[in-house]
This record gives C-alpha cells, sequence and structure tokens, in this order.
C-alpha cells in the first residue's frame, strides 16, 4: 500500500509537470530530476515562504547568496574532505548496495541486507568509504588541474563569509544569516524519487549566539521550525515529528541535535535538522585560513567566537513532503477522484477559468476576458482544451483552490458558476464579483 501510494505520487508529478527525470532523452542520471513548469512554481513559492518569514519579516537575520564553487580548503576546514564519507556495503546474495549505517546491525561485524535479509559478515565482505563530495576542475588546462568542489551544503558559504558580514552589517549577537541555494552530494545509494538526490536545494541559517545564550536558541529554533512546516506549509500535525539525536549520533563538537521528519509513504525520514554546533566551525576557519574570527562585545569588553545553531532544511525534501500530504484520493458518484489538498499558498495557480463550451466564441471571449482581468492579481490560468468534467479532473490533480466556468446563462445573467476544489460546492457568482469573492476566500485559508 505505502509503495502504491508512492507510485502513484511519482506518476502525477509526472503526468501534470511537477517532475521529470534529468537529462531523460539520453537515458536520464540516477538520483538528478529536473522541475517541471508547476513543480518549478511550488518550489520557488516554498522557497519565498521561508525567505519572506526569516529574512525580510525579521531584524536579526539577514540573506547571503554566496558560490556554489568553493577552495578545497573551505573542505579542509570544515571537515567534510576528510570526513564526509559514507559507508557502503554490497550484499553478496542480492547485489543490494546500501549505506552501512542504514542497516540493521545484528552484531560487532554482521549487519542483514534490507532486501534479501542476508547476514552479511563485514570481515569477510568489507564496507567501501565513498567521499561525497563533487570534484571539479577550475583551472583553463587539463595537465595543470585547479581543484575546486561543489559544495554539499550552503552553510559553509556562511561561515567563509561571516567576517564579511559583520562588517557590512554592524550585526550584534544574537543574529542569523539565512541562504537558499543548491547543494550537491555523489550519493551512491538513491531511490524514493526525490529524496535524496545529487543535486538539491537547502534553506539554511546559521544563528549566532553568545556561548551562554545557545542552548536557549536551539530549544527556540527547534520549536519554530517544527510550528513552520504546520502554520506556513500547510503540513498535517500528525505527519510530522521531532526526533532528538542520542549521543552517540552525534559529531564529537555538535552539542544537540533534533531532526523535523515527516511519514513519507516508505515511512519516518528526516526533512530538517537543527543543531547547536557550538563553536567548532568558525573556529576551525579561523584555524585554517589565519583569519580572526573574533566577536568583539561592546558591552562586556569580552572577545569570544560565537556559538551557532543551525537549522538546515531541504527545499526538495519540503515539495515532496507537501505533494504527499496533499494526494487524496476520494470516491465520487462511484469514480476515484483525485484531488492535491495543497495549501492555497502553495497551489499553482489559485483559480482556472473555462467556458463550458469552446465551440461558442462569446462564452470563449467571456472566459478570456474574465481571465485577463484577474491573472495580474492572483496565479490564474485559462484552459478550453478539453470537456469540462476533464478540466475539472485536471484542476483537483493539481491543487488549483476554485474553478470558474462560463456558461451560456452567464451572457444573460452575468454570473459564472465557481468550483471549491474541496468540497467541490457550485456557487453562481457575479461576474463583477468574481476576484473579491476569490481573495475573500483564499484569505481566509
Ligand atoms: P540524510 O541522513 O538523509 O542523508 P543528512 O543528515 O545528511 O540527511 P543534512 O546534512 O543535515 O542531511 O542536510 C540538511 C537537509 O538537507 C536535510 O534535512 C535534507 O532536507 C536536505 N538534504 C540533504 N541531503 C539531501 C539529498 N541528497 N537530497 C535531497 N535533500 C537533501
Amino acid at each position: 500500500m505505502p509503495e502504491e501510494k508512492l507510485s502513484k505520487i511519482v506518476s502525477l508529478c509526472r503526468r501534470r509537470g511537477f517532475i521529470f527525470g534529468g537529462s531523460e532523452i539520453y537515458g536520464g542520471l540516477s538520483s538528478i530530476w529536473d522541475y517541471g513548469p508547476l513543480g518549478a512554481i511550488v518550489k520557488k513559492r516554498i522557497k519565498d515562504i521561508w525567505w519572506n518569514e526569516y529574512v525580510e519579516k525579521r531584524e536579526d537575520i539577514v540573506g547571503l547568496d554566496s558560490a556554489i564553487i568553493m577552495h578545497q580548503d573551505v573542505f579542509v576546514a570544515s571537515g567534510h574532505l576528510e570526513g564526509f564519507v559514507d559507508f557502503l556495503l554490497d550484499c553478496p546474495q542480492c547485489k543490494k548496495r546500501e549505506r552501512l549505517d542504514k542497516l540493521e546491525k545484528i552484531d560487532k561485524v554482521t549487519y542483514r541486507c534490507s532486501n534479501c535479509g542476508f547476514c552479511i559478515d563485514t570481515s569477510k565482505y568489507r564496507p567501501r568509504k565513498f567521499n561525497l563530495m563533487l570534484k571539479t576542475n577550475i583551472s583553463a588546462t587539463e595537465d595543470q588541474p585547479q581543484i575546486a568542489y561543489l559544495r554539499p551544503e550552503t552553510a559553509q558559504g556562511i561561515f567563509t563569509n561571516f567576517i564579511n558580514v559583520i562588517n557590512t552589517t554592524h550585526k550584534k549577537l544574537p543574529f542569523g544569516i539565512a541562504q537558499i541555494g543548491k547543494a550537491f552530494r555523489n550519493e551512491v545509494t538513491g531511490g524514493n524519487f526525490i529524496f535524496r538526490m545529487k543535486e538539491f536545494e537547502q534553506m539554511e541559517i546559521e544563528y549566532f549566539t553568545k556561548p551562554e545564550e545557545a542552548e536557549k536558541f536551539y530549544h527556540w529554533w527547534v520549536e519554530g521550525r517544527y510550528n513552520f512546516y504546520i502554520d506556513k506549509v500547510g503540513i498535517k500535525k500528525e505527519n510530522l515529528r521531532l526526533r532528538q539525536h542520542s549521543k552517540d549520533e552525534l559529531a564529537h563538537y555538535v552539542r544537540a541535535c533534533t531532526d523535523v521528519e515527516y511519514n513519507f509513504p516508505f515511512g519516518w525520514s528526516e526533512l530538517e535538522g537543527i543543531a547547536d554546533r557550538g563553536d567548532y566551525d568558525l573556529t576551525r576557519h579561523s584555524q585554517v585560513s589565519k583569519k580572526d574570527f573574533y566577536y568583539y562585545d561592546d558591552q562586556t569588553g569580552k572577545k569570544f567566537i560565537p556559538y551557532v545553531i543551525e537549522p538546515s532544511a531541504g527545499v526538495d525534501r519540503t515539495f515532496f513532503a507537501v505533494i504527499c500530504d496533499a494526494y487524496t484520493e476520494e470516491i465520487v458518484k462511484g469514480r476515484v477522484r483525485v484531488v492535491l489538498k495543497i495549501h492555497p499558498r502553495l497551489a499553482p495557480y489559485k483559480v482556472a477559468i473555462f467556458p463550458l463550451l469552446k465551440n461558442k466564441p462569446q462564452l470563449v471571449e467571456l472566459a478570456k476576458k474574465i481571465f485577463y482581468d484577474i491573472k495580474d492579481k492572483m496565479a490564474a490560468v485559462y484552459d478550453d482544451t478539453a470537456a469540462i468534467g476533464k478540466l475539472y479532473r485536471r484542476q483537483d490533480e493539481i491543487g488549483t483552490p476554485f474553478c470558474v466556468t462560463v456558461d451560456v446563462e452567464s451572457l444573460s445573467d452575468r454570473k459564472v458558476t465557481v468550483r471549491d476544489r474541496d468540497s467541490m460546492v457550485q456557487q453562481r457568482v457575479e461576474i463583477d464579483r468574481v476576484y473579491e469573492y476569490l481573495r475573500e476566500r483564499l484569505e481566509l485559508t
């Protein structure tokens, strides 16, 4: 059943233009995906909501847009070059390749294959080490390469610009730097659609605090980020949970970490991690770059390296959770109705406008006029390429909250039929009031 739900979601995403396979016409690339016309809109809406909430509305957080390609010393300092590795184990029986940390451990050396159940003795079948960083050559010549890396997280661009931001914005602690952007990881175990990609997008904040205040802000961010998914993104509370990491899951410098998890069709999995990272990152960059990362507190006269709280969210995983959460099947008059009950704030279009009969020029003209009157004020779409039943089905599947139909009577009574996506209730509304009617209802949600 869960697998069936996942394959229905994948099929809807492809059919309706949310997600396509990357380089598909050439056979595709594993774990690389493209966002189609509707996917691109929803993805942008997710990023806009986050940016608006944390950068535009707040005085204590500033934005940044740093480069994807970074100097290799950045990753010497961050520890990625040495430690950003996955241990992979190939099952000798069924050949499935999996991450060691995701397998059931039977005893000190034995792990169970999740596919065929075979007990793999790692003293005999050795796990192999893979660095997840994507390397590139930024020199003009192949014979004298200058190696650089595609960032595996947006965070490092924030740390490397810490001094620049302080010097230009004069921010005082506590303050944050926020960034949305692409990150790259050579993930060797893919699957589960867009959950684990080689190229993906993150929304990260590094929130710098005085050491003694770090714990307080850590709890504040964990709660705030959990509520964000419910209040701003519209995800159902019962499908979200917080999971605190146990001590043995934490890197030595991480003081605490909590994941926000979503109940995907394949089980509870991470949407975001919120970590209290102490002063590790700034200290490491200060040691490797030999630059001064100290913060001067002019009230106490003390100099110290700030602590940092890092809420690190995935745009693609949020997108995936939004679609899974909204996907609904209902039986209407003995037939299955597929409807994406997405929050209107995220819906690609707020309203779709159709003529009931496309061979009646007066209806087409009136429907187009209503569409052109609305489209600059609210995301709208006009469609007359199918019969009305099919047009409704299309809009239900892409989550359009309202459909407006112009029929023959509209020409005389100057009213149209407005249909609500979720209740399917239809109401006659005066043409001159349609926009107001929609706006009022969309504001209510
Ligand atoms: P996982 O354990 O699932 O690999 P992670 O703990 O390594 O994830 P982080 O390094 O904490 O992930 O990255 C922060 C966020 O970035 C994740 O919560 C996730 O939303 C997103 N993310 C990380 N890796 C990927 C990926 N390969 N594809 C899509 N999103 C990702």
